[in-house]
């Protein structure tokens, strides 16, 4: 194949599909390729693990666009078609069907993969993972039928499909290697909250605990021995142990790749004509001056459009702050900023948080590295410029709910 001028995007989820939106609003009207592995179009996450899952918002709203808006809009939307092979100094792709496709920029927005629990017994029938479409519709059909499921890993996946279960009446243990679920990005004080809201409504949480097999009878699975040799029952049994970034074509290709595609502020990778955006990038954060890969739907929603202009020329660097969000029973809250690992000296509540209607700050040096506002709203954007403004902050007044967030940047 020879040179081609398409502007080629790998990985057909919510940050692919927004830079093909993007491309075309910046005003590209050259051939414009959007390649998927799977055979859905491009569709949201959050939904697969709340709504969808409970069974309270449509299929049909997951999706991000019309099926019409590829056609409409000119983009070659081509799905089951997974990229396998990266040649940089060609220009082109390798398809897993044998054919090419040459560019003139690459996106990569190819996302993550479940990581994989290899313990005896997990390639059982009845044990889940939930990332796609298809897997929502699964624990759904589970939910109806189960009395009784082990949820492995107690993250966001784990937290919020133990919440639909439980809505749907189904006994839940949760199985967490760490001290408390969420420990890593909340950290203890705030972690406990999450603990505290399962507890409080069936739910047990088993903590620092190790998954030896998953049992069977008759090639489906019965329940989870644990390491120190009790064994849970369960009628199904649900992974949420973490994603890995699906870089393994950037690598082969020879792009550096570190937890991600590596990528600077333009979302550029180590080869010019390829940028990345979404899970699978680490990019660099001029705020936070730091690479950092976030998996969260905020990132891919925003990020593409930093790369479609990247890519198309102009001067742009994505320096917002990450954003998250969760709904678990009738616990809804937003979280700003990013704290590293034990990253913080110090929370500062603005209300109890055994009310679960708080505000949650994590502070190093009298700074607010990030924010969390639970079951209160409107508050995301004096969150965001205080943790913007870098500046040390009066615990006292920053506790205190008369006090206007906006005052303290
Ligand atoms: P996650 O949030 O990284 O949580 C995985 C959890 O499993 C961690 O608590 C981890 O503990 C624990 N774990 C790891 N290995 C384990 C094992 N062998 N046995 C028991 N526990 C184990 O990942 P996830 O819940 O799978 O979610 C996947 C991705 O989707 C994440 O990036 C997540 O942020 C994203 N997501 C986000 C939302 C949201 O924003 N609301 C909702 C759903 C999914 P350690 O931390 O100690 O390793």
């Amino acid at each position: 194949m020879g040179t081609s001028n398409a502007l080629v995007i790998a990985g057909a989820g919510l940050a692919g599909a927004k830079a093909a939106e993007a491309l075309r609003e910046e005003g590209f009207d050259g051939p414009l390729v959007l390649l998927g592995d799977e055979r859905e179009r491009p569709y949201e996450r959050p939904p697969l693990s709340k709504g969808y899952l409970l069974g309270t918002s449509e299929r049909e709203k997951a999706y991000v666009h019309p099926s019409r808006w590829y056609g409409d809009h000119d983009v070659d939307l081509r799905l089951g078609t997974a990229v396998t092979a990266i040649d940089p100094a060609a220009h082109e792709l390798t398809l897993a069907d044998g054919s090419r496709q040459g560019y003139a920029k690459l996106l990569l927005a190819t996302g993550a993969a479940p990581r994989r629990l290899s313990v005896p017994g997990a390639e059982l029938d009845g044990v889940h993972y939930l990332r796609q479409l298809g897997d929502s519709d699964t624990l759904k059909e589970t939910f109806r039928h189960a009395t009784r499921i082990a949820v492995i890993g107690g993250g966001w996946i784990g937290l919020e499909t133990t919440a639909a279960a439980r809505a749907a009446g189904v006994e839940v243990t949760v199985l967490e290697a760490a001290e408390l679920p969420l420990l890593k990005v909340l950290g203890r004080e705030v972690a406990q909250v999450f603990a505290d809201l399962h507890t409080d409504h069936g739910v047990e949480i088993r903590c620092g605990v190790q998954v030896g097999e998953i049992t069977g009878t008759l090639g489906h699975a019965d329940g989870v021995q644990l390491a120190d040799g009790t064994h849970v029952p369960a009628d199904a049994v649900i992974i949420g142990i973490g994603v890995v970034p699906n870089s393994r074509p950037a690598e082969d290709a020879g792009l550096e790749v570190d937890n991600g595609v590596r990528v600077d502020a333009q979302l550029r990778s180590s080869h010019p004509d390829i940028h990345a955006a979404g899970d699978v990038a680490n990019a660099f954060h001029p705020l936070l001056e730091t690479h950092l890969r976030v998996e969260h739907w905020a990132n891919a929603l925003h990020q593409p459009a930093t790369a479609a202009k990247a890519m198309l020329g102009q001067d742009v660097a994505y320096d917002r702050l990450p954003y998250f969000f969760t709904d678990q029973y009738d616990l809804g809250m937003e979280y700003t900023g990013y704290v590293a690992p034990g990253g913080y000296d110090r929370v500062v509540f603005r209300g109890d948080p055994g009310s679960r209607e708080f505000l949650a700050f994590w502070l190093s040096d009298g700074r607010v590295l990030a924010g969390m506002n639970v079951n209160i709203w409107d508050v995301v954007e004096p969150i965001r410029a205080l943790v913007t403004s870098g500046r040390t902050v009066d615990t006292a007044r920053l506790a205190d709910p008369g006090v206007p967030l906006a005052e303290l940047v």
